[in-house]
């Protein structure tokens, strides 16, 4: 099953991805975690540290993708989790987007797209333009990571937009729903997804733990090896995880006009 999250920038993307990423295979699924910004940072608290990214392999290949091993591209990282970086063009040139679809050419050569009980694709979403909706055509199931803010509301709905486009374009994506992160209140996450007929998937504190596995390199399951105290954490994770893999049938939302958006938490 292949699962694409997207979110604002900054919204913790990498960080629910990666923590959800252990949390499938610590449930005893075989995971490869995709992820796809520019950024390339998206699996650095699996693998903790940057592992090369796409663009750089196939450099290092002189663009020669026949002589590109599954070994090349694929770092095991915690947990026997796989990652992969995309990586991205030089800032201010190229197109991110592309990379993405380049990436998942390859992995299909090489036949690592079928050899996964679980690939999620971790996607940059405040703009999703041709290349990074790239993933909603091999995803069976897209999720959005918010936090309990407008803007990145506002962003959700537009991956909204893109699964209904997706849809109409004859892929088969549903959404999975929200989940909320970095959030110490609901309200705005719970009127979305009301409104949208979306699931609230689950909602992650802000938390200065997880702030600092970031940083550390770890996800909170690392942590938790260590004797931290971060039950609360790993559970809500592992009780997402446990629902994903589920294969939930998901939805197709109904997105909101940007002009309500902005009436839409109006009086929360
Ligand atoms: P994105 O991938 O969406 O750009 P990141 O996962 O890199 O976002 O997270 C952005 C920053 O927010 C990171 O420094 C991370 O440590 C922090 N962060 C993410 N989730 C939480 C949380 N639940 N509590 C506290 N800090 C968080
Ligand atoms: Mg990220």
């Amino acid at each position: 099953m292949i699962i694409a999250v997207y979110g604002k920038g900054g919204v913790g993307k990498s960080t629910v991805t990666s923590n959800l990423a252990v949390a499938m295979a610590k449930l005893g699924k075989k995971v490869l975690q995709i992820g796809c910004d520019p950024k390339s940072d998206s699996t650095f608290t699996i693998a903790g540290r940057m592992i090369p990214t796409v663009v750089e392999i196939l450099d290092a290949h002189n663009y020669h993708y026949e002589s590109i091993e599954p070994e090349n591209l694929v770092v095991a990282g915690y947990a026997g989790v796989h990652v992969v970086e995309t990586g991205g063009p030089p800032a201010g040139s190229g197109c991110g987007g592309y990379v993405v679809g380049e990436t998942v050419k390859l992995l299909e050569r090489l036949d690592l797209m079928t050899s996964y009980d679980i690939i999620l694709f971790d996607v940059l979403g405040d703009v999703v333009c041709g290349g990074f909706a790239t993933p909603l055509q091999y995803a069976d199931l897209a999720c959005v990571v918010s936090s309990n803010d407008f803007d990145a509301l506002f962003a959700a709905n537009r991956i909204c937009e893109s699964i209904v486009e997706k849809n109409a374009s004859g892929y088969d994506v549903k959404f999975a729903g929200v989940i909320g992160n970095r959030c110490d209140q609901t309200e705005l996450l719970e009127t979305f997804t009301r409104r949208t007929e979306s699931p609230l998937l689950g909602v992650v504190p802000r938390a200065e733990t997880i702030r600092q596995s970031r940083v550390q390199g770890f996800t909170v399951f690392e942590l938790e090896d260590m004797g931290e105290p971060v039950q609360e954490l790993t559970t809500e994770f592992k009780r997402i995880a446990a629902h994903l893999i589920s294969k939930p049938p998901g939805v197709i939302p109904d997105v909101v006009g940007t002009r309500e958006m902005f009436e839409l938490f109006r009086g929360e």
